[in-house]
C-alpha cells in the first residue's frame, strides 16, 4: 500500500498557465502526475487543490481512487463546478498512474485493455479563404488524419460582417448569422467536390447560433454527411437539441464546457446526440470519464473527448488511455505541441499518420522533467494563439454573442 504523503502543483508554460499535479506516496520513487490546467484560472485551481483537496488526501491510500474521488467531490460540500473538476481531475490521473506503476501495466490494461491499436485523432484545418482551408486539409489529409475539422478564420468565421459606426462597447469581431448560415454549407460543398465523400469533416460552430438558426444550419449541413457539427448552441439552451434531431441527420458532437452530470445526461439517454465532448480533466478525471464512456456505450453515444490549443500533454494522454480501451470511443481532438513542451514531457503521446501513441510503460506512461518545465514559464511562443481572457464577439447590434 502506497499512502499519500504530499500533492504538489508544478505551474509551466507561459506564466504558469499550465498546471501539473504530482501526488508524491512514501514509496521509494513512487508518485503520479496528472493534468489540472485551465488557462483562465491557474491560480484558483491551484489553491482548491492545496487548500482544500490536499488535506484529505495526505495520509490516505493511493490506491483508493473511486473513494478518493468521492471524498474530493464533496469535500467542498458544493461540488460540479470547473474549477474544483479540474483540480480533482489533476489528482484523479496522478492517482492511475501510481496504480499502473504499482501494477507493473499501463493505464489502459486496467480499464480492461487494448480494443485498438491506436487512437484515431482528427485534425483542425482552418484558413482566412476557402482556398487556404482547402490547401490545409489537403495537408492533414496526406499527413493521414481520416477526420478534418474545417472552419474559415476563427470560430464564427463566415459569418463576421464589416461593423457599422460607432459602438459603445470594446472592439469585437462582429458576427452575423444569416451570413454564417449561408457560408458554411457553401464550404463544404466546394470541400466535397474537391475532397469527395469519403473524408471525414467536422465543423466547430463554438455556440455562435440562435436555436432557430442551429436548426437551420444543421439541416443545410445534412447533403454534406459530416461526421460531426460541434456546439452549434450554447450549454444552456441544450433543450432545442430535440428539435435539431427531428430535422437534421448531421451528427451531434456537445458538451466542451459540460461539467455537471445532468447537463449531458438526459442529451445521452434521449440519445440527443452523438458525441460527448468534455474534456478530461474538467470532467473529474478519468473515473468519472470511464463511467461516461460505459453509459455512453450502453446508448449509442461516442466519445470525443476535448483538446483546445491551450491544453498540455498529460490531459492528452490521459485521454488517450481512456480511448485506447472503451468501446464508445468515436475520435479524439488532438493538441500540437513544440518540441521545448514535449522534451518537458517525456514519455509524451506520440501523433503518427493521424493517430495518437502510447508507449507501454506503467501507468500513464508519461513524466514532467521539472527543470526543463520551469525554463518554459518565460517561453512566449507557446501563447501565440490564445487569447487571454477569452476573446468575444458581438451581434452587429452590440449584443454579446456566447462562445
Ligand atoms: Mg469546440
Amino acid at each position: 500500500m502506497a499512502k499519500i504523503t504530499a500533492v504538489r502543483c508544478i505551474r509551466t508554460r507561459h506564466d504558469g498557465s499550465w498546471v501539473i499535479v504530482k501526488v508524491m506516496t512514501d514509496q521509494d520513487g513512487l508518485y503520479g502526475i496528472g493534468s489540472a490546467s485551465d488557462i483562465y484560472q491557474p491560480g484558483a485551481v491551484v489553491s482548491i487543490i492545496e487548500e482544500l483537496l490536499a488535506p484529505v488526501l495526505i495520509g490516505r491510500d493511493a490506491g483508493q481512487i473511486e473513494d478518493l474521488w468521492q471524498t474530493m467531490y464533496t469535500s467542498g460540500y458544493w461540488r460540479n463546478g470547473s474549477t474544483l473538476h479540474t483540480a480533482m481531475g489533476g489528482i484523479d490521473m496522478a492517482l492511475w498512474d501510481i496504480k499502473g506503476k504499482e501494477a507493473g501495466m499501463p493505464v489502459y490494461q486496467l480499464l480492461g485493455g487494448a480494443v485498438r491499436s491506436a487512437v484515431p485523432c482528427y485534425a483542425h484545418a482552418n484558413g482566412a479563404t476557402y482556398e487556404q482551408l482547402e490547401e490545409e486539409v489537403h495537408a492533414f489529409q496526406e499527413q493521414g488524419f481520416g477526420v478534418i475539422r474545417c472552419q474559415l478564420g476563427g470560430y464564427g468565421g463566415g459569418g463576421f460582417v464589416t461593423p457599422q459606426g460607432t459602438s459603445k462597447f470594446p472592439p469585437a469581431s462582429v458576427f452575423d448569422e444569416a451570413s454564417y448560415i449561408m457560408a458554411i454549407p457553401d464550404m463544404f460543398e466546394k470541400l466535397r467536390v474537391r475532397f469527395g465523400m469519403n473524408l471525414g469533416f467536422t465543423h466547430d460552430v463554438h455556440e455562435h447560433l440562435t436555436p432557430s438558426g442551429a436548426v437551420s444550419l444543421s439541416r443545410a449541413l445534412d447533403p454534406y454527411r459530416l461526421f460531426f457539427v460541434e456546439d452549434l448552441l450554447p450549454s444552456e439552451h441544450t433543450g432545442w437539441y430535440r428539435r435539431v434531431k427531428e430535422t437534421s441527420t448531421t451528427p451531434q458532437a456537445v458538451g466542451e464546457l459540460f461539467v455537471h452530470p445532468q447537463e449531458w445526461l438526459p442529451l445521452v439517454q434521449e440519445r440527443l446526440i452523438d458525441f460527448v465532448r468534455m474534456r478530461v480533466s474538467k470532467a473529474g478525471g478519468m473515473t468519472p470519464c470511464r463511467k461516461i464512456a460505459a453509459i455512453c456505450e450502453a446508448f449509442g453515444v461516442r466519445t470525443a473527448w476535448q483538446e483546445g490549443g491551450e491544453n498540455d500533454p498529460v490531459n492528452q494522454i490521459a485521454a488517450a488511455h481512456l480511448d485506447m480501451a472503451i468501446m464508445s470511443f468515436g475520435v479524439q481532438e488532438v493538441n500540437h505541441f513544440r518540441s521545448e513542451e514535449k522534451e518537458a514531457f517525456p514519455g509524451h503521446a506520440v501523433l503518427e499518420h493521424g493517430h495518437l501513441k502510447l508507449n507501454d510503460k506503467p501507468g500513464l506512461g508519461i513524466d514532467i522533467d521539472e527543470h526543463k518545465a520551469a525554463a518554459l514559464v518565460k517561453d512566449q511562443g507557446s501563447l501565440a494563439a490564445y487569447h487571454h481572457p477569452y476573446k468575444l464577439d458581438r451581434k452587429p447590434d452590440g449584443t454579446l454573442i456566447r462562445p
